[in-house]
């Protein structure tokens, strides 16, 4: 094995039967092992029976524990970073190590294996062939509404990551940003209750606010028709965009017409409109 190369290993996200053979083999061969939380990684490296030096890389801790595993790489040791479950660095910490790694030379692997999103979209019957993948929406209303005006126009399908408490809100906010569009809801991938539930968001909304939903979820919405329902005209749009102050005139006026499809200069006399209270 190279020395001084930085392993980026995917962990099951629920079921162990997806641990590669690969991962097991690194993970048993490496220096170091960073994991998000040291004490929920030692009971998956004791179910594959590997004894390994771990040190904690989570949010809060990065820049200074970043630097301490560059540190050990700069020295021509191997080091192999995971998470709780599934891929480091989507929606997981990593990139920030990845970046400054790959910033000093020293080599990045991946070893890939279960990611919630790849595992949702494959089962999920939706369009698999242009994809956007966003993370978790904001959680505050207001500005979920507005990332969700932003993803109206993106061709492909939608995937997002979602706490189950916030799922039905979220539902509620893709049906009234996006429209009736069909949806899935990818719960408890590869764990005893996984459940996908597939309709529109009025049909998903109904299980959903009937209890069923508890667990991790992934959601998945289809893609738009070509032209801009109602819901996303111009007005709405900018409105959304503008609500919570952050964007410029003359950005939320760039957005709006790339979403709605009407020119720059249309939208921006529109937003100023909004602004100034002529609007309401
Ligand atoms: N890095 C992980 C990956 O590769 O999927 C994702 C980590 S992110 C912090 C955790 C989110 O992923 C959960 O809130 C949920 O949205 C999704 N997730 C993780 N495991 C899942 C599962 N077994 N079923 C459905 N969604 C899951």
């Amino acid at each position: 094995m190279p020395a001084a190369t930085l392993y980026i290993v995917a962990t099951p996200i629920g079921n162990l039967e997806d641990m590669t053979y690969r991962a097991v083999r690194i993970l048993g061969e490496i220096d170091l092992i960073a994991a998000e939380d040291t004490r929920h990684s030692l009971k998956l490296l004791s179910h594959f029976g590997i004894s390994k030096s771990m040190t904690s890389y989570f949010d809060h801790n990065q820049q200074f524990k970043g630097e301490r595993i560059l540190n050990t790489l700069r020295q021509g040791k191997s080091v192999a970073l995971i998470s709780d479950a599934g891929t480091p660095c989507v929606s997981d910490p990593g990139y920030q190590l990845v970046r400054d790694a790959v910033a000093e030379g020293i080599a990045v692997v991946p070893i890939p294996g279960a990611c919630a999103a790849v595992a949702a979209l494959s089962a999920s019957g939706l369009p698999s062939d242009s994809f956007t993948f966003a993370g978790f929406p904001p959680s505050r209303q207001g500005k979920r509404r507005t990332f969700l005006v932003e993803m109206a126009a993106l061709p492909g399908t939608l995937l997002l990551y979602e706490a189950p408490h916030r799922l039905e809100e979220t539902l509620r906010d893709i049906r009234e940003v996006l429209g009736e569009r069909q949806v899935v809801v990818a719960r408890e991938l590869t764990k005893i209750f996984e459940e996908l539930l597939r309709g529109t968001v009025t049909d998903v909304l109904e299980s959903v606010s009937q209890g069923k939903v508890r667990g991790e979820v992934v959601v998945l919405i289809a893609p738009g028709e070509k032209t801009v329902p109602e819901s996303v005209s111009l007005e709405d749009t900018l409105r959304q965009l503008m609500q919570d102050g952050t964007l410029s005139v003359k950005d939320a006026a760039k957005k709006a017409a790339e979403i709605t499809g009407v020119s720059r200069s249309e939208a921006y006399s529109a937003a100023l409109k909004l602004k100034e209270g002529a609007i309401l």
